[in-house]
């Protein structure tokens, strides 16, 4: 246990920079997160968060915390104030997202620690357990004045106290991709973090061509649109990434962004002609989670992931010869997965999601699962998509995977779990040889809106509007859901 005087976390302006300015939703997006950095740019300044200090840069810089492991303590927050307005200096001021009176806000709170810091996660836990605290008290505790070491293209080094922000008159390049306008560099968990900082629409501008391709037709690109902004707000509402010091990863974990690579003059006008449009139900933002290709029937929520009933996630017919089969049933899976659906006016990609088979060695999927031998296979419950839900590998051991995403890692990364063993046409596969061949349909968790469907729509001349209904019926678009009269 060490003691640790209250100006560590004295006065903190935290930069979580997720903010409303002028009805406009800023957000921070995450492009990196390690020990060190290194990006290029050709003309950038970097400054420290009062502007005392500041350094223009061009070229290449190489960024690193000094010392990263005293970056890093836990602590126990004793109580918390949400006055708006008056900042208690020793306390830690705390952002977060919520939804209210059918609107998004961002709400301010102000913690208070107390004095004993930890750093160790153990050390604070058995500290809370010791005052009967919940673990959901103990909160990393951001410290300023981190040190962090700038290394320019000539070899020159400044240093500067965390946080940072970067604004570039031009591009700055990281891992092959350029990024421009403002970043905040700061440091969590003893790694540097850099995130770009810019408003909700550019944020959807970089999100759309990198989930459904930049030269889709435009209905299509505007129903992806709605469709990344509602997931957004969604996401946002979770404050999954708070901790992390940021608002939204920029992986597929939250959604694919990749600044303006692949963004061309159908993407902007696609975001442009929606903005600020996200889907609501009954008051609320609708999460509006998507997938690449459903394979004819998109699946419930509640089935895949096992939460609760959603209405507007509860499945939809994409191809309406889909109808004609229950894909819950084996008989229906299977004479749907050796049926042709229409492909025309399909890409090579749409197509490839349409009828794939892998093959792979029973001596991997023993290994995949942990089983030293399996004699059989038997599919115990498919989804209304086809998906295959639950699955029972008897051998040395019996083991039940529980889960469309496990089905597909157990065999080896599959693209979805809609699919047959070609060497069986029941539920189960007895004694397989030393190769299982699967034939399968489909691409992604199969909730929401597919992809490969919107394509379609939009080629059939359906608008936005239309696709949106068809993957999240019963849901209304809303312009008028950000609250920008509370502070
Ligand atoms: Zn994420
Ligand atoms: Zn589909």
């Amino acid at each position: 246990m060490r003691r640790f005087g209250l100006f560590l976390i004295f006065g903190l302006s935290l930069l979580f920079a997720a903010e409303i300015r002028d009805g406009t939703l800023y957000l921070e997006i995450n492009l990196a997160a390690s020990p060190e950095l290194v990006f290029e740019g050709t003309a950038f300044d970097l400054s420290e968060d009062d502007r005392l200090f500041q350094n223009s840069y061009s070229g290449k810089v190489r960024i690193s915390v000094v010392s990263p492991e005293s970056d890093n303590r836990y602590g126990l927050i004793e109580r918390v104030e949400s006055t708006a307005g008056y900042v208690e200096s020793e306390a830690v001021s705390h952002s977060y997202f919520a939804w209210e009176d059918e609107k998004l806000l961002i709400k301010h709170e102000h913690w208070f620690f107390l004095p004993d810091s930890f750093r160790d996660l153990a050390q604070a836990q058995a500290y809370a357990s010791s005052l009967n605290y919940p673990y959901s008290r103990i909160q990393s505790i951001p410290i300023v004045n981190s040190t962090l070491l700038v290394i320019d293209a000539s070899g020159e080094s400044a240093y500067y106290e965390s946080p940072l922000k970067l604004s570039s008159q031009g591009q700055i390049w990281l891992n092959g991709l350029p990024y421009e306008g403002e970043f905040v560099l700061k440091i969590r968990n003893g790694k540097l973090v850099l995130n770009q900082l810019l408003p909700l629409e550019e944020y959807i501008a970089g999100v759309v061509p990198n989930e459904i391709g930049n030269n889709s037709p435009p209905e299509a690109l505007k129903a992806q649109a709605v469709a990344a902004r509602s997931h957004a707000v969604s996401l946002l509402l979770y404050n999954r990434h708070t901790k992390d010091g940021y608002d939204l990863c920029s992986s597929t974990h939250c959604q694919v962004y990749k600044g303006k690579h692949l963004r061309n003059a159908q993407i902007v006008d696609a975001v442009m002609q929606t903005a600020g449009e996200i889907m609501t139900v009954a008051g609320k933002v609708a999460d509006a989670t998507y997938h690449s290709s459903c394979g004819g029937k998109t699946d419930s929520s509640q089935a895949i992931w096992k939460g609760a009933y959603v209405p507007h996630l509860s499945g939809s017919t994409c191809i309406p010869e889909a109808d004609e089969y229950d894909l819950s049933t084996q008989r229906g899976a299977s004479s749907w997965l050796n049926s042709k659906p229409d492909a025309s006016g399909m890409s090579s990609w749409e197509q490839a999601t349409m009828s794939w088979e892998r093959t792979v060695s029973k001596a991997q999927v023993a290994k995949n699962i942990g089983l030293n031998s399996i004699r059989s296979i038997e599919i115990l419950e498919r989804g209304r998509s086809g998906r295959i839900l639950k699955l029972r590998f008897i051998g040395d051991r019996t083991i039940v995977l529980d889960g469309e995403y496990k089905i597909r890692q157990a065999f080896g990364k599959l693209p979805s779990s809609f699919f047959v063993f070609k060497a069986a046409p029941g539920k189960t596969l007895f004694q397989p040889g030393s190769a299982i061949t699967i034939k399968g349909r489909g691409s992604g968790h199969g909730v929401g809106m597919c992809q490969v469907g919107a394509l379609r729509q939009a080629r059939t001349g359906l608008d936005y509007t239309q696709i949106l209904q068809t993957y999240y019926p019963e849901t209304e678009i809303n312009t008028d859901w950000i609250d920008d009269e509370r502070p």
